[in-house]
């Protein structure tokens, strides 16, 4: 078992002021793999503090300072690539094929951005042919909150913008998941990552997170998670009206017509399961076209049948156990809700795949005959399990796939070009995939309605960590 009770403040691995541990369980075999400490408002303060004391210096170095400390770290960050993989998959239950592949390499997406973005950005413009210059500034000390499912690309995706925007930090990783952050302060620390600059505090929601969106010394929150803990953090911040970025839940419609490509389904069932269920922008709704929807349905009962579930640490392409007892306990309720609700269980259900007893593993479950309004079509479910709901027409499928507090990704499968293009200008949602097709380096991620406020990722994610000032009369 790891000691991990130390946090990262002002360029030092230092002490919680008072003992408060917290152990990080194992999902695959609920062991104790860590144990760390939940801060008070005194470790939150010290960190707080910190970044603002380190922000006149941060704020004013050099753009060559800002990429060459990032290069460093995307060396360190290579280096300890399989470290970083190995422990996501143990603290968050990533199969270690999958955590190697996507989950670690998503931290040196990250960095590879925005040093591009950081590249070619102007710190400084004029605007028009006016006597008037632009000047962009960084926002200035900043509270980045994140959750457990994709650990550290969702730290990436705040820390590195932050950092090259000349931002300074406090950083509050997921209390479930929170091993990965301290390898990354440890590469920080190592690439020479000024005092001050990145500060690390672990702690729970109501603790260390509560306490940063309410404390007066931090200029904006950028949070990931759920939509719940989302509207608390806008009410927190606006006593002082600090800055908000919030990244929230999906609920994502995948609209198939019978032309679509032959893997369409296969493909939306695998999407689905991916890291186990628990991605926000995951397809959890199948919208197909009824006179393909009995051949979809068998198409979806064959891939999830064919999907293995087991350990994280077994090499292979299986789906690993969901996060944590309380996630398996809120995904079987959902479960049962749909069948109460008299959706068809296709396959998967209650219960534990055999064979897997301990540890938090849910059966890959597909439910069809489903109707929007059903609780398994209407809430974020955050685990393997696929609602299929017929539709007759084009506007019949905008409207059941905008019928949904959320908007963070919809997707399309049809050979008919126009009519994808079509579709995708009437979803309501911050991303819309074509016929499979993944966003590109730099693509802005974010949600429209209740799945958030703002965008991460390329120039937009860059933007949001910048104040633009105006001087007149600068010639
Ligand atoms: P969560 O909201 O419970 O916790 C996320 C983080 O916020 C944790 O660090 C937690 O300690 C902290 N937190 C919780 N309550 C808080 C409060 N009142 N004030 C300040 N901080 C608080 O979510 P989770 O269970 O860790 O993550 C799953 C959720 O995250 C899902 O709803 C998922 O859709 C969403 N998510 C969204 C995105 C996105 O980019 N849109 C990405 C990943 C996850």
């Amino acid at each position: 078992m790891l000691d991990k009770r130390k946090f990262y403040i002002n360029g030092q691995w230092v002490e919680p002021s008072k003992k408060n541990d917290f152990d990080v369980i194992n999902p695959s075999d609920e062991t104790v793999c860590a144990v760390i400490s939940l801060g008070s408002q005194e470790d939150t303060n010290a960190a707080v503090t910190a970044a603002r004391e380190a922000l006149p210096s941060w704020s004013s170095s050099s753009k060559e300072d800002r990429v060459a400390l990032l290069e460093r770290l995307y060396s360190i960050y290579e280096r300890r690539m399989d470290e970083m993989a190995e422990v996501i998959s143990i603290e968050m239950g990533a199969p270690i094929d999958f955590a190697k592949a996507s989950q670690a390499p998503s931290g040196t997406s990250a960095i590879e951005d925005f040093l591009n973005q950081l590249r070619k950005f102007e710190f400084e413009e004029q605007l028009d042919d006016s006597d008037n210059q632009l000047i962009y500034e960084p926002k200035g000390v900043c509270a980045l909150i994140t959750p457990w499912n994709w650990p550290i690309s969702q730290v990436a995706l705040k820390v590195i913008p932050a950092i090259a925007a000349g931002c300074t930090m406090v950083l509050k990783p997921s209390e479930i998941a929170p091993l990965d952050s301290m390898i990354f302060a440890e590469m920080l620390e190592e690439a020479g990552c000024p005092a001050g600059v990145f500060n690390l505090v672990n702690g729970d929601g109501a603790g260390v997170g509560s306490q940063l969106t309410s404390h007066s010394d931090i200029d904006m929150v950028s949070f990931t998670g759920s939509t719940r803990a989302g509207a608390l953090i806008s009410h927190n911040a606006a006593d002082d009206f600090k800055r908000v970025g919030l990244e929230l839940g999906g609920k994502g419609a995948n609209i198939i017509f019978a032309d679509a490509d032959e893997k369409a389904v296969k493909r939306g069932v695998r999407h689905c399961f991916n890291n186990t269920g628990q991605s926000c922008n995951a397809p959890t709704r199948m919208l197909v076209e009824r006179s393909f929807y009995d051949k979809a349905v068998e198409i979806a009962k064959e891939t999830a049948l064919s999907t293995k579930t087991d350990l994280a640490s077994k090499e292979g392409k299986h789906l690993g156990p969901v996060v944590s007892q309380l996630q398996f306990d809120k995904i079987q309720a959902l479960i049962q809700a749909g069948i109460d609700e008299n959706a068809t269980l296709v396959t998967g259900g209650v219960g534990k795949p055999d064979g897997l007893e301990t540890g938090y593993f849910i059966k890959p479950t597909i439910f069809a005959d489903v109707n929007n309004q059903m609780t398994v079509a209407r809430t974020e479910i955050f685990g393997p399990v696929l609602a299929m709901i017929p539709f007759d027409s084009e506007e019949e499928a905008i409207e059941i796939a905008n019928d949904t507090p959320y908007g963070l990704t919809n997707y399309v499968q049809t050979q008919d070009p126009a009519r994808a293009k079509r579709m995708s200008k009437k979803l309501l949602s911050g991303t819309v995939e074509l016929n499979g097709k993944g966003a590109a380096s730099g693509a802005p991620f974010g949600g429209f309605k209740h799945s958030g406020i703002g965008r991460e990722g390329g120039e937009h994610g860059f933007n949001e960590y910048i104040e633009v000032k105006v001087v007149t009369g600068w010639n």
